[in-house]
């Protein structure tokens, strides 16, 4: 199964995730799979909805490279408690090119299922907060831009135009299917493992 990572404003990006009911060695080459697409785009982290899997999952690796640091898999994750504030300069894969500041909880506790099906709760800050609530807010549907200042997202509304542009051209040229033809995959894709 070859991924990509969808851009912005692919619809998969607005879908809400459900929570996997079922981890099995397909999904578990998949999450390998969002590792290297991940690396090979300079990411730190990557939500199954980027790469048109409908389900509550994500990967992140705080360093970005796969020799260094440590991978995470957040499997139904659920933010149990947020502290703080903090703003720093994001980017998303989905996004290419566009970095904005996102103002965040400082520190967050999270829980979730690693793929081994222990269940794992941990306390983080820093960029691993920021980067676990960025994936987070991708399982419901919402994006970075939606969380920008009024100045922050004028300053990149020229770029997401950009990218609108290119969608609709890719659509026209039939290279992605439309809306319904999205919505019945995600939907066959969720009866597979929710
Ligand atoms: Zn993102």
């Amino acid at each position: 199964m070859a991924l990509r990572v969808l851009k912005y404003p692919h619809p998969a990006l607005r879908h809400k995730s459900k929570p996997l009911r079922r981890v099995d060695g397909e999904l578990k080459d998949v999450i390998r799979e969002m590792f290297d697409l991940m690396y090979r785009q300079k990411g730190v982290g990557l939500a199954a909805n980027q790469v048109d899997l409908p389900y509550r999952f994500f990967v992140i690796n705080p360093e970005g490279e796969p020799t260094k640091g440590r991978e995470f898999v957040f499997l139904n994750p659920v933010l149990e408690k947020r502290s703080g504030t903090a703003e720093a300069e994001e980017g998303c894969l989905s996004f290419p090119e566009i970095f904005a500041p996102v103002k965040r909880s400082a520190k967050v506790t999270v829980s979730a299922y690693d793929l081994d099906g222990q269940e794992i709760r941990c306390e983080f800050d820093g960029l691993m907060a920021r980067a676990v609530q960025h994936e987070y807010d991708h399982l419901d549907g919402v994006l970075f831009v939606d969380r920008l200042s009024p100045t922050g997202l004028l300053s990149v509304k020229e770029a997401l135009a950009e990218l609108e542009r290119e969608f609709e051209g890719d659509r026209q040229r039939g290279v992605i299917p439309d809306d319904q033809k999205i919505a019945s995959r995600l939907e066959r894709l969720e009866q597979l493992r929710t």
